[in-house]
């Protein structure tokens, strides 16, 4: 990143601290955990340990972080490396992100950043000026793409609260500051958890690995009343909905299933985890138990924008509530082939042009790569 582009995000998110240390704590049980952060144009600084909002609020006006991050692990001794921190337990958390979601418009709200020369342009396999395929993506806010993330967390809220029981009062729903949300469970029986049964819990939550016989169909010998019914709770209820629609349907429903064979409802069951019934969640992101993990009121350096709690998700805008670096004008020469919106405000598309945008839209700009101050 350019010297100027470095100065200013730097500022700009010290200031964005300095007016909004109301929103950025540490967590519950702050001294069992380990923090980390990373600046612009730096690697990762981890096993850190904080004990009060008073020590974090330091962190952040001493160090100028780009990213700060907390372990949803608990430890004995959280400032000591890997190996000899004592791991206790890990919150369960989950990331759904609009890329793993691979919607149709995304490739209308993704540009490419040519790494050779700098160029940005709409999305293409090469370079349209030096037509080198060394070439960055990136994607910029698209409503549609939200609204598709906040019904896959609806879905995996809904699974996690009725199948495995867990209390919503323990589920925190966060925006993730760009493209997704995250989920946190604290205080439930899934804490003790190791990484391998969390995997076992993502296949579950994804729909993976489901086998027929579990779904009904007995390989050599097929029983028509052992198939899952509408009513029926869990997976079989949800699969019986994809499969037959309706009750009415489910009788010549099951006949086709029968007469298709075994490996074809195997191949279909593969299938719906994958396109309909199975949660797109990250699965890297579950079955670390080691992992630092963005903190809640901090900025995101992908956008500029604060991961936020969300109190209803259906109601939240990320582009207008996350949005809360100050609005004074900036100069700036930016390079966008995309228009997107912040703050209910359009900006773009722009070709190298100099122009005067609120402070909020130029940190988006600079933290997309899309511009630089003039
Ligand atoms: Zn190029
Ligand atoms: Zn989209």
């Amino acid at each position: 990143m350019l010297e100027n582009n470095l100065k200013f995000l730097e500022e700009t998110f010290k200031q964005y601290y300095f007016d909004h240390f109301d929103l950025i704590r540490v967590p519950d049980r702050s001294t069992e955990r380990e923090y980390g952060y990373k600046k612009f144009n730096s690697g990762m600084s981890r096993h850190i340990s904080l004990k009060t909002d008073k020590d974090l609020h330091l962190l952040l006006m001493t160090n100028l972080p780009s990213d700060v991050f907390c372990s949803n692990g608990y430890y004995s001794f959280p400032n000591l490396p890997m190996t000899e921190k004592d791991w206790k337990e890990a919150d369960l958390i989950f990331d759904i992100d609009a890329k793993d979601l691979n919607l149709p418009c995304r490739k209308d709200h993704t540009c490419i950043k040519c790494t050779s020369c700098g160029e940005v342009s709409l999305l293409q396999d090469v370079c349209p000026k030096c037509k080198s395929n060394k070439l960055d993506r990136l994607s910029l806010p698209c409503q549609n793409c939200i609204s598709g993330v906040k019904k896959e967390v609806l879905n995996l809220v809904k699974i996690l609260t009725t199948d495995l029981r867990i209390d919503d009062k323990n589920i925190r729903i966060s925006f993730s500051g760009n493209e997704g949300f995250h989920l946190h469970v604290t205080n439930s029986s899934y804490n003790q958890l190791g990484s391998k049964e969390r995997g076992d819990l993502i296949d579950y939550i994804m729909f993976r690995r489901a086998i027929p016989e579990r779904f009904g169909f007995k390989k050599n010998n097929p029983s028509r009343s052992s198939f899952p019914d509408l009513d029926d709770p869990g997976w079989s209820g949800r699969v019986a909905k994809d499969l037959f629609g309706s009750k009415s349907k489910r009788s010549k429903g099951i006949t086709k299933i029968i007469s298709d064979g075994y490996p074809v409802y195997r191949q279909r069951l593969e299938e719906m985890g994958k396109n309909s019934i199975g949660v797109k969640i990250d699965p890297n992101v579950t079955v670390d138990i080691h992992r630092i993990f963005r903190l809640e009121g901090s900025l995101n350096s992908k956008s500029g924008l604060a991961k936020l709690a969300c109190e209803n998700i259906e109601k939240f805008n990320p582009y207008t509530e996350a949005c809360l670096i100050g609005d004074e004008p900036v100069e700036i020469s930016a390079n966008s082939p995309i228009e997107f919106r912040l703050k209910n405000r359009g900006f773009g598309p722009y070709t190298n042009e100099k122009i005067s945008v609120p402070k909020y839209a130029a940190a988006y700009m600079l933290c997309k790569g899309i511009a630089n101050l003039a």
